[in-house]
């Protein structure tokens, strides 16, 4: 039997089977190719890693990955995922069946794009979610930015980080309380209420807005906020709990799920939905399996063994059992003396 699955080889699965692979463990590897910067051209913020292509850094990653044998790839989705007695089984789309004792779900998030005429055509490279990902690379540019309610308002008053030249399109009456008004008026954020007809531009560069009224407001990228879901209902169906508004999955700070031996990574669950987050909640992730794994596998002394020491998919930990487990130095908390 395999140790670990992890379902999802975006930052988070394969940032999480590198530390597993160097800590010896044999472990399969889904993916079904959907990553969510799919349509981006460049990643950002990411350090040594700045405006590399998304698809060169997964290569990247898949290659330093394959100095660790005992690392096995399948290019597939799965479909289903059974929890028995101390292990998972795994179904691939094509049928086949493999098990490991731990389950990391590494399954991203998907983004509703509204539905829009020429949206897709800009989607990752002028048309943009995130400054801190894109900003930059329009800064001072004439921008629209998309969105509804209090979260547009938010987001336009963001954006005036990276440029002065904004107007904030709610495609239809904007349904927010006075005061939003008089925080765009003293931002000098102009409001169009007006519906959107289609998005304009040549190839991937948007060039304006055309609204039902035939007036246009010309940009060079325009921003939005959108709904978001998970890509994959297999946490669900394994009964993991989610955030009060359904979105991400709930989980404690090591990575581990309410239900034993599973586990979960990057933005499919909490916290900034960067790729170098994805990135450091999979070696999170990977840290506390290989933990509970080396705990669960540690000889146990007579007392330990009459003590029930807890299997490894039983408890949410990870199954630490009874014994404090050993905290590796990279670990510990730092206790560092005042000079
Ligand atoms: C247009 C765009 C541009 C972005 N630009 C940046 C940027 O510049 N910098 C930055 O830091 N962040 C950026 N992001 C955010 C970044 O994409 C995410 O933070 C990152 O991809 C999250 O990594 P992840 O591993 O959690 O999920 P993902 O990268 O989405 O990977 C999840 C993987 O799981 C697979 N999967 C899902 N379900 C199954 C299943 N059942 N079976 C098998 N495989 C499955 C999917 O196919 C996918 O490959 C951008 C996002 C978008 C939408």
């Amino acid at each position: 039997m395999h140790d670990v699955i992890i379902i999802g080889a975006g930052p988070a699965g394969l940032s999480a089977a590198l530390v597993l692979g160097r800590c010896r463990r044999k472990v399969l590897v889904f993916d079904s190719n959907q990553p969510r910067n799919s349509t981006s051209a460049a990643m950002h913020g990411f350090i040594t890693r700045d405006g590399m292509h998304p698809s060169e850094f997964r290569a990247v990653a898949r290659e330093q990955i394959r100095s660790y044998p005992a690392v096995e790839f399948h290019d597939t989705e799965v479909t289903k995922v059974e929890r028995g007695e101390g292990q998972f089984t795994a179904t691939a789309k094509d049928g086949r069946r493999f098990t490991a004792r731990m389950l990391l779900l590494a399954t991203g998030i998907v983004d509703e794009i509204p539905q829009i005429e020429g949206f897709h055509q800009f989607w990752g490279k002028s048309v943009h979610l995130c400054p801190y990902c894109d900003g930059w690379e329009h800064q001072d540019e004439p921008i629209a930015v998309y969105g509804r309610g209090i979260d547009g308002v938010e987001f336009a008053l963001e954006m005036l980080g990276w440029t002065g030249e904004l107007v904030l399109c709610t495609d239809g009456p904007a349904d927010f309380p006075k005061d939003q008004f008089a925080r765009l008026e003293a931002a000098k954020i102009p409001l169009i209420e007006t519906p959107v007809a289609r998005l304009e531009g040549e190839g991937a560069q948007i060039t304006g807005v055309r609204f039902r009224d035939d007036t246009v407001y010309s940009c060079h990228a325009l921003f939005f906020t959108a709904p978001q879901r998970q890509r994959s209902n297999l946490a669900r169906e394994l009964g993991c709990k989610f955030s009060e508004d359904g979105t991400t999955l709930d989980c404690k700070e090591c990575a581990s799920t309410n239900v034993p031996g599973v586990f979960v990574a990057g933005n499919t669950s909490r916290g900034l939905q960067l790729v170098i987050m994805a990135a450091a909640d999979g070696t999170q992730a990977a840290f506390t399996i290989n933990q509970a794994l080396l705990e669960a596998d540690c000889p146990k002394t007579d007392a330990e063994v009459g003590a029930c020491a807890v299997p490894s998919t039983q408890s949410a930990d990870g199954g630490a059992g009874e014994r404090e487990p050993h905290i590796p130095a990279c670990a510990r908390e730092s206790k560092v003396a005042a000079p």
